[in-house]
């Protein structure tokens, strides 16, 4: 796994990250996204016996839905809005004036109704709930989407804005429970089967500030959230590309979501991280995909 330079450097120079001048927003080569679309193809199979329903959301969501989903209290750190200019031509005069001078041009920009996505189960809840209450069977979704999170930073596993697919399970506690443990068996299996070395363990959410603390420590006591991690940046601290997460009846509540049988409803999702599983096949087999170990090239390609 040694080899000179960052890793982001080497990226770069292969033309497989496109830099654009700030941390964590990069560009993708036709390479690095024909890898994103065979992994994503190869997640689709291990799911497809599920029936999931397939539901594709952009990356920005409703504001007023994003509110009640209590991202807010958890993580604001990480979220980011959308702001659009509002104003009149006087206000228009000034941004060009701020422009002009190197002032700060951005306070004649105002809220929109848009922010942008979280994570990808995020706008799916509201959705769910406007059903009424869940069959019998509960249900099933598989989503994928852009998502933004303001951590920007050098590790080119740490981007501002990836992809990340979830599949997304609503139902009993014994039905998502069931789904959350067949998912980290079925995760495991397809990280071996491109022969990235990896790991499972216990982890928590970055919940902000002092009462985060707390909420930290609750969700790994109750094992809420496992993570499937590869080295990729080092050995010492290796990267979360896939994770599972039991959200318990938080949702359910947030949102109303009820069972067949009145009660309300418990919800959990895997997460692939897109781009780092590709991150990953990069760094363990080569930023060359042509001398990729065939099983994984046959993974991948067929
Ligand atoms: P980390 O602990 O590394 O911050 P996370 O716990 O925030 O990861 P989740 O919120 O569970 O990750 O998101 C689901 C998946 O999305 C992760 O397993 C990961 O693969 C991917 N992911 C999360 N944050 C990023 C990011 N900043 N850049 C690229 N992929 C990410
Ligand atoms: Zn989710
Ligand atoms: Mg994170």
């Amino acid at each position: 796994m040694d080899v000179q330079g960052s890793f982001l450097d080497q990226l770069f120079d292969r033309g497989l990250l496109i830099e654009t001048g700030v941390d964590g927003l990069y560009g993708r080569s036709g390479v690095f996204e024909d890898v994103i679309a065979r992994f994503d193809a190869l997640v689709t199979r291990y799911g497809e016996a599920d029936g999931a329903e397939v539901m594709r959301f952009p990356p920005g969501m409703s504001r007023p839905h994003f509110e009640k989903s209590g991202y807010l209290k958890s993580f604001p750190q990480l979220a980011g809005t959308v702001h659009s200019f509002c104003g009149d031509d006087q206000g228009h005069a000034r941004i060009i004036e701020c422009l002009a001078t190197g002032e700060d041009w951005t306070g004649e920009q105002k809220a929109t109704d848009v922010v942008l996505t979280p994570a990808a189960c995020y706008p799916l809840y509201p959705v769910i709930a406007k059903r009424g209450p869940l069959p019998p069977e509960g249900r099933l979704f598989d989503l994928q989407s852009y998502c933004f999170r303001h951590e920007p930073s050098l590790e080119p596993t740490r981007m501002q804005l990836f992809r990340m697919r979830e599949y997304v399970r609503a139902g009993t506690p014994e039905q998502v429970v069931d789904f959350r443990e067949s998912w980290l068996e079925r995760g495991q299996e397809l990280i071996k089967s491109l022969a990235l070395p990896m790991k499972v363990d216990v982890a928590n959410d970055p919940f902000f500030g002092r009462a985060g603390r707390m909420m930290k420590v609750n969700q790994r006591d109750q094992g809420l959230k496992f993570e499937l991690l590869v080295p990729v940046n080092s050995e010492e601290s290796p990267t979360a590309c896939l994770s599972f997460n039991y959200h318990q009846n938080h949702f359910g509540q947030t949102w109303g979501i009820a069972t067949d049988a009145g009660e309300t409803a418990h919800t959990a999702c895997v997460g692939f991280g897109l781009e780092r599983v590709a991150l990953a096949l990069f760094r363990h087999h080569g930023l060359d995909v042509k001398t990729w170990p065939k099983p994984v090239r046959e993974t991948l390609w067929g």
